[in-house]
């Protein structure tokens, strides 16, 4: 078996998820340049409505945008195992907050079968795994919506999340604090609109965490 795993790695040697390179022998996931190089997402001064506090892994431009497009539209979903370790340690070292119910923000149906794969749960499942407390499925997405990223203003994305989200099981959330996960956070509207349903049917406090976000 190590001798079929040294001809894989020959033809597919693991790269960089970020700028692609071919990895050392000595790195994981992403190579060390990209670890020295990489711009950090600074404590975020702007409030997200309903959501008590938010914080962000990266911040969303150059080779984190590219990593996230492949990771999205070319199915590499290797790379939201990678991502929800590296948020777990994020987690960690911040202190982020207490939680209950670790959970993500849902894709709608149409989405997932289109794309094979909710990019979002997996990054929060494999998150889950690394912090011992899996990752539970709280909301569903009752309405297929445009793009986020499609839309004109602030105004209209707060238009076109609302309610496009409802709570599986509330009895299961009521009086919990939640960390809630999303992929990218820009302008907050639909971690924003999440939040306001999982309070309104019960959750104690809901604190958001994303991969990436431009929006400081
Ligand atoms: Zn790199």
């Amino acid at each position: 078996m190590k001798f079929l795993h040294r001809i894989y790695d020959i033809f597919f040697p693991a790269k960089c998820i970020l700028c692609q390179k071919v990895l050392r022998s000595e790195e994981t996931d992403i190579c060390n340049q990209c670890r020295t190089h990489i711009e950090e997402f600074p404590t975020p001064r702007r409030k997200i409505s309903f959501v008590a506090r938010w914080t962000s892994m990266w911040y969303y431009n150059d080779n984190v945008r590219y990593s996230m497009l492949r990771y999205k539209f070319y199915r590499m979903s290797a790379y939201g195992q990678v991502y929800g370790r590296l948020l777990a340690m994020h987690y960690s070292t911040k202190h982020f907050c207490d939680y209950d119910i670790l959970t993500w923000v849902p894709i709608s149906n149409k989405r997932k079968n289109r794309r094979g794969f909710d990019q979002v749960e997996l990054i929060a499942v494999s998150m889950g795994q690394e912090l011992g407390t899996p990752a539970a499925p709280t909301l569903k997405k009752i309405r297929h919506t445009k793009k986020q990223s499609s839309m004109q203003s602030s105004a209209h994305r707060k238009a076109n999340v609302l309610g496009a989200y409802t709570v599986l099981n509330p009895k299961a959330i009521a009086g919990k604090r939640i960390l809630l996960i999303d992929d990218i956070i820009t302008t907050g509207s639909t971690v924003s609109e999440c939040a306001r349903v999982l309070l309104t049917a019960g959750a104690k406090e809901v604190s958001a965490m994303c991969v990436a976000s431009n929006n400081k």
